[in-house]
């Protein structure tokens, strides 16, 4: 408890102290995007819009921890998953291509919404996909990751389904600060947990009996109160 509380601590400092930087370095994006539709180079404005993406990303995800930890209300209202699904591939798309990673979606059309705060849901999201391509690139053989969705009821699930090297113990990796990464923080899966939690919902992970390992993730269908 003592080791989350300092870590809370830390995101705290690292929030605001990120805060300023940050925007200056999305306003300084936008600018060179904006400069950069004159260039004849393509390669050059893809670079700069990716830059311009990734850096408003980081000021979100800045945004959603200060919110979290002053306790203010947290941005709540209907999730289109599938949106989620998308953003979060394209902001890891270039990350899996560098080493040759394919991401495949498999979204279920139409989906209902679920309720909550759509940056939580996407740093979930985000987390599981970072993972999966994180461990396919520790094996040989095929490396793919799925990424589906899917109403059940009076629920929503979405899977991700990796070739890597599967897992042993899978209760084990929700633990805070287990990691069997050189640069990990043994953090991602236990946060994740906790925002699926508080959202009415539920995260498991399993083996694949054909190799691999299954992150799924429930969560309730959002309906609108009549009347
Ligand atoms: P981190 O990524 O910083 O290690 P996480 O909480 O996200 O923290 O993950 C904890 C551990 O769970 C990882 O270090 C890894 O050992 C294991 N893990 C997570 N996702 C997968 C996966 N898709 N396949 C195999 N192992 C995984």
């Amino acid at each position: 408890m003592s080791r989350l509380a300092v870590a809370g601590e830390l995101a705290t400092v690292l929030a605001h102290e990120l805060n300023q930087p940050l925007a200056a370095v999305c306003l300084q994006a936008d600018m060179a995007a904006l400069l950069a539709t004159e260039s004849t180079s393509t390669g050059l404005r893809a670079a700069l819009g990716e830059v311009a993406e990734q850096s408003h990303r980081a000021a979100e995800i800045v945004r959603s921890i200060r919110q979290t930890v002053r306790r203010t209300d947290v941005e709540r209202g209907p999730v289109d998953l599938n949106e989620v699904v998308r953003v979060v591939a394209r902001l890891l798309e270039w990350r899996a291509r560098r080493t040759g990673v394919s991401v495949e979606l498999n979204l279920a059309d139409p989906l209902p919404p679920t309720y909550g705060d759509r940056v939580q849901l996407e740093q979930v999201l985000f987390n599981l996909l970072q993972n999966a391509i994180e461990a396919v690139e520790t094996v040989h053989g095929p490396r793919v990751v799925v990424m589906e969705t899917a109403p059940v009821g009076a629920w929503l699930t979405v899977r991700v389904r990796d070739t890597g090297p599967g897992l042993t113990d899978p209760e084990r990796v929700f633990e805070q600060f287990y990691t069997t990464k050189p640069e990990g923080m043994g953090l991602g899966l236990a946060i994740s947990r906790s925002i699926v939690t508080a959202h009415g919902g539920v995260l498991t992970a399993a083996p694949r009996p054909e190799g691999g390992a299954e992150f799924t993730c429930i969560l309730p269908i959002y309906r609108e109160e009549k009347g």
